[in-house]
């Protein structure tokens, strides 16, 4: 037997409609890429989106189209998010700071028809140009005023917009329509495109806003560092509206200065970034002797995207607000575990909630997770034994689109390649990416659990581990620093590594650089350190080889 209930489709449209209507003034506040600061609110992004899907249809999008774009965190990037997937065509979102010919591949592959782009891309355009095959639409997002140095034939944005109605009957159509598409940052093989559909987007969006999600609420002004581009800014754009929450958004200017500034002037309570954005942000704020906790109202800070050293955790801290990690991909929506303390931990000290936050957190309702090995046997959830991360749930991805890459399972499970524990309650600890994972006798050692440690040396600034060959162990960790000013002296960092780690984890050798290699979504590019060391000798097998290292 059924039941008497509605079915009534879970749209974008949805959110947007209910903002404009219950939150009306609430405040989107944007750093625009022209320079100065706008000021809109739901019911002028709801106008707005509403002529801009006019303007859409009247250009020829229809429903399954895609529409790529190449922009910051604005009001304009904003307004796409709400149109493009509003009229059922999908927002193509993508992420500026790959190579031109990754570019090119993905934006052909996903077969965009129409390419919205920030003036700051002007010449990263006219360079994608003439490789994009499916491209019939040009659309610089900029007013009248700022057209000067646009590719040729490009449309203006803002001349699109005003002369349509801000009336608009948002289309009702199957929930499971693709709204967004995302690639993966493709750090091996081609980039993957991840298609989100409005019902995978608004059950994510309804979980952010849960006290045991992100706990997102009419009460926080969001300062949005995750940038539009990658993965649906971790689904903030949707959760915002469906609570009614202000919105800040950076722009283009993501460096420590801009963000303080911007969370002083708009009151943030709330914001979430990769661990590089808090690194600069922090380091700013310590730089100028600030004093955050008072000048600041920031409560809660997520850290995801890459593993977040402890030591950067306790510098947000020192701002007052509760630093939590929150794990994901681009495959999982992308949000699938938080760091929320479960209510036993109130018995926990201080230092043992810290640790709590700082582990990748555990599954929202909807995400199931398990930890399997090599074999394909599922391990137990003891809180001590690695495995592979598997994940499944109503916003983790069926299959890539173009049936490309490897999807999930019959049964529905997705390998994410992440090595993990897990405890009994679900509590996960992520210590490698499964092709990052070094091991040594047959035992696995965690580098991320080595670059903790050595990031919380006060003369390392970065630090990433690999493995490098090793006749005996197989394999055998080398600790790449980037020094903090002076280097620090190797046998006494690893004298104070030996205060975090096993013994048989210490590094055999360590090794001083300038930068790190990092792709374009902030990750350590262990791949390529990996290449760099791959045919590294450690210091103590040159002298039985005679060998010099490297
Ligand atoms: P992407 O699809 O680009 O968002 O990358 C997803 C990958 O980022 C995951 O598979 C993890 O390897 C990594 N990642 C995301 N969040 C965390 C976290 N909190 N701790 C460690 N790694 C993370």
């Amino acid at each position: 037997m059924l039941g008497l209930m509605q079915e009534r489709p879970l749209l974008i449209s949805g959110l947007l409609e209910h903002a404009a209507r219950y939150h009306a003034n609430t405040e989107i506040v944007s750093k625009t890429c022209e320079g100065d600061l706008r000021r809109d609110s739901y019911r002028t992004l709801a106008e707005r989106s509403r002529k801009l899907a006019n303007a859409l249809i009247r250009m020829g999008v229809g429903h399954g189209d895609r529409v790529a774009t190449l922009a910051w965190n604005t009001h304009r990037h904003l307004e796409l998010y709400f149109a493009v997937a509003g009229i059922g065509a999908v927002l193509h979102t993508v992420n500026p700071r790959l190579f031109p010919e990754q570019l090119n591949y993905i934006i052909n592959h996903a077969g965009a028809k129409v390419l919205m782009y920030d003036i700051t891309f002007s010449t990263l355009v006219s360079e994608l140009r003439p490789g994009l095959e499916h491209v019939e639409n040009y659309v610089a997002m900029t007013d009248g005023g700022h057209m000067d140095g646009m590719p040729d034939g490009s449309l203006c944005y803002e001349d699109m917009i005003a002369p349509e109605q801000s009336a608009f009957e948002w289309p009702v159509f199957d929930e499971n329509t693709a709204s967004g598409l995302c690639y993966t940052s493709g750090t091996t093989g081609n980039p993957k495109g991840v298609l989100y559909s409005h019902r995978s987007t608004l059950l994510h969006a309804m979980m952010l806003c849960q006290v045991d999600g992100l706990a997102l609420s009419n009460h926080d002004s969001t300062l949005l560092c995750v940038p539009l581009f990658h993965v649906n800014a971790w689904g903030v754009p949707h959760g915002s509206p469906l609570c009614g929450a202000k919105l800040v958004l950076p722009g283009p200017h993501l460096d420590g200065k801009s963000l303080y500034d911007l969370a002083k002037a708009e009151g943030c309570t709330f914001s979430l970034g990769v661990p590089t954005v808090w690194m600069g942000f922090m380091d700013y704020i310590e730089g100028s002797g600030l004093d955050a906790r008072s000048e600041l109202k920031m409560e809660r800070v997520i850290v995801g995207g890459s593993a977040a050293p402890k030591s950067l955790m306790r510098r947000l801290e020192s701002i007052g607000a509760v630093p939590r990690q929150a794990w994901g991909m681009s495959e999982t929506g992308p949000v699938a575990t938080v760091a929320n303390p479960l209510f036993k931990h109130n018995e926990l000290s201080d230092d043992g909630r810290f640790d709590l936050r700082c582990m990748a957190g555990r599954p929202v309702f909807g995400v199931e997770l398990r930890l399997m090995d090599d074999e394909g046997r599922e391990l137990a959830a003891d809180g001590v034994t690695p495995g592979e991360l598997q994940v499944r749930g109503p916003w983790v991805t069926s299959g890539y689109f173009g049936g490309e890459g490897k999807g999930p399972d019959a049964d529905g499970w997705f390998s994410t390649g992440d090595i993990a524990t897990m405890s009994e309650d679900g509590f996960v600890r992520i210590t490698d990416r499964a092709k990052d994972v070094i091991k040594s006798g047959g035992e696995w050692i965690s580098s991320i659990d080595l670059e903790d440690a050595a990031m919380r040396h006060p003369k390392v600034a970065e630090a990433a581990v690999v493995g490098v060959p090793h006749p005996k162990w197989q394999e055998r960790p080398l600790l790449v620093v980037v020094p903090k000013g002076e280097a620090p002296d190797r046998a006494e960092l690893r004298q104070f590594l030996m205060g975090f780690v096993a013994k048989w984890w210490l590094p055999d050798d360590v090794v001083f650089v300038e930068s790190l290699p990092h792709t374009a979504t902030g990750k350590l590019q262990k791949m390529e350190l990996r290449k760099q060391y791959a045919q590294y000798v450690l210091p103590e097998l040159a002298e039985t080889s005679g060998r010099a290292a490297e």
